[in-house]
């Protein structure tokens, strides 16, 4: 067993080293997808769907929905949402600044609610997507310098001695990280050229963000824990992926969704709050036949397990945790609770997944903020407000939460692809509002 959680740790570390922004992520994804014989469509055209047939869509290259159809008529859907994207820093349009002492900077702005402190004195570089031109149009391609190329320098204490008093770090400023010397202005464009295969005037435009080169690691002295960048939101993705790609048809159209800009609240045309996962549900009713009321009637037999990581109690701040539901790393799937809908969980969807991770052999635990405390929302309640299905929320415990290098637990990978494993093969029937069969 501990081999088995280990080495799913280690394929996890991988995955993410081959996802520094939302659109590797989504690019790995569709590439495993593919090689499993996943057909790939376009939003663009119209696509038969036959009976049993596994299909995958993406927009805007970062978010992607991926579907395996029954072999017969759908009772309903299966869907499990995570997030590609992750709080880093992004390039603004002209990055290159010079910086005091003939210093070449770039300009920077944060993406999401980074832990600023948790960026300094690592090696870092660049990635994203470039836009370029080509014969007839423009194309667009994912872009990876891939190498030590950048670092946030922190102030000698020297020069600030209160720098462990709580200093407040300011991102117009203090985040700028130097990538060069003055005479190096320009080069940045010229990398992200030569990275994209074409010339530096054919570049039209770019998405660029800052990631952690530091590789992920396993460590503690029974190899309890892991760190690694993008712990959140990947871990549930690489999980709800090998779960998607492990499981069998069933009389259900099984989902996987990982969506983009979670972190900057899922209001774009990719993230969860946009129309992506009803268009998609839309098209698989358009080439089924079947009206809108048709799809509708799915929504009673149907379930959503949005995925997405909760604090595990802090080793020397027990007292941030709520008393009774702080959960802890190693132990299993985690089950989110708020009594606003943060989270969408409620007596019944917990009820539901709980059964599916006790049949599994899957420990499950409770997270709940202190009841003084905001926590963060994340993709299920505002996919609800599109699409409309009993949802549970769910994560995995991890420390440091939007640092630049997060911390795990080994065996909860393994929990939550056994986890959802389990769920995508369950049937589910709704008898009335509340009540279920399940086989
Ligand atoms: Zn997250």
């Amino acid at each position: 067993m501990k081999q088995q959680q280990i080495a799913s740790t280690k394929a996890l570390i991988d995955f993410i080293a081959t996802a520094p922004t939302a659109f590797h992520a989504v690019e790995e994804i569709a590439s495993q997808l593919s090689a499993a014989g996943f057909t790939p469509l376009s939003e663009a055209h119209y696509a038969e769907l036959q009976p049993g047939g596994c299909y995958y869509l993406t927009r805007n290259g970062s978010s992607i929905i991926a579907f395996r159809m029954p072999d017969s008529d759908p009772l309903g859907l299966l869907i499990v949402a995570s997030h590609s994207d992750s709080p880093t820093f992004k390039l603004k349009y002209n990055a290159e600044v010079n910086g005091a002492g003939g210093t070449l900077k770039l300009n920077t702005e944060r993406y999401g609610g980074t832990i600023l402190s948790s960026w300094f004195d690592r090696p870092l570089s660049i990635a994203g997507r470039a836009v370029v031109r080509s014969n007839d149009g423009i194309s667009t391609k994912t872009v990876t310098l891939d190498r030590d190329l950048a670092i946030i320098p922190n102030v000698a204490i020297h020069q600030n001695r209160s720098v462990n008093d709580g200093y407040k770090y300011n991102p117009a400023c203090d985040t700028f990280p130097l990538i060069g010397e003055a005479a190096s202005a320009g080069k940045l464009q010229e990398a992200v050229a030569a990275n994209a295969d074409c010339a530096t005037e054919d570049l039209l435009g770019s998405d660029l963000y800052l990631y952690n080169r530091t590789p992920g690691t396993i460590f503690g002295l029974n190899d309890e824990f892991f760190a690694c960048p993008r712990i959140d939101n990947l871990q549930c993705a690489f999980a709800s992926l090998q779960a998607f790609l492990s499981a069998k048809p069933s009389r259900h159209i099984q989902m996987l969704a990982v969506f983009d800009n979670e972190e900057t609240g899922s209001t774009s045309r990719q993230g969860a709050a946009s129309t992506f996962l009803t268009d998609t549900v839309d098209r698989i009713g358009e080439a089924l036949g079947l009206n809108a009321a048709a799809i509708h009637r799915w929504l009673p037999s149907s379930m959503m397990v949005s995925a997405d990581n909760g604090h595990a109690i802090h080793p020397c701040h027990p007292e941030l945790s709520d008393p009774q539901n702080a959960p802890r790393m190693n132990q299993g799937v985690v089950i989110k609770y708020n009594a606003n809908q943060k989270y969408t969980t409620d007596a019944l969807s917990a009820a539901l997944f709980r059964q599916i991770c006790e049949n599994a052999g899957v420990p499950t635990q409770v997270f709940a903020n202190r009841s003084d405390m905001m926590g963060g929302s994340t993709l299920g309640n505002i996919s609800n407000t599109k699409l409309a299905l009993n949802t549970v929320d769910i994560g995995l415990a991890q420390l440091a939460m939007h640092s630049c290098y997060e911390t795990g637990g080994t065996s909860d990978t393994l929990s939550m692809i056994r986890a959802l494993e389990a769920f995508y093969a369950i049937t589910i029937e709704s008898v009335s509002d509340g009540n279920y069969k399940i086989s």
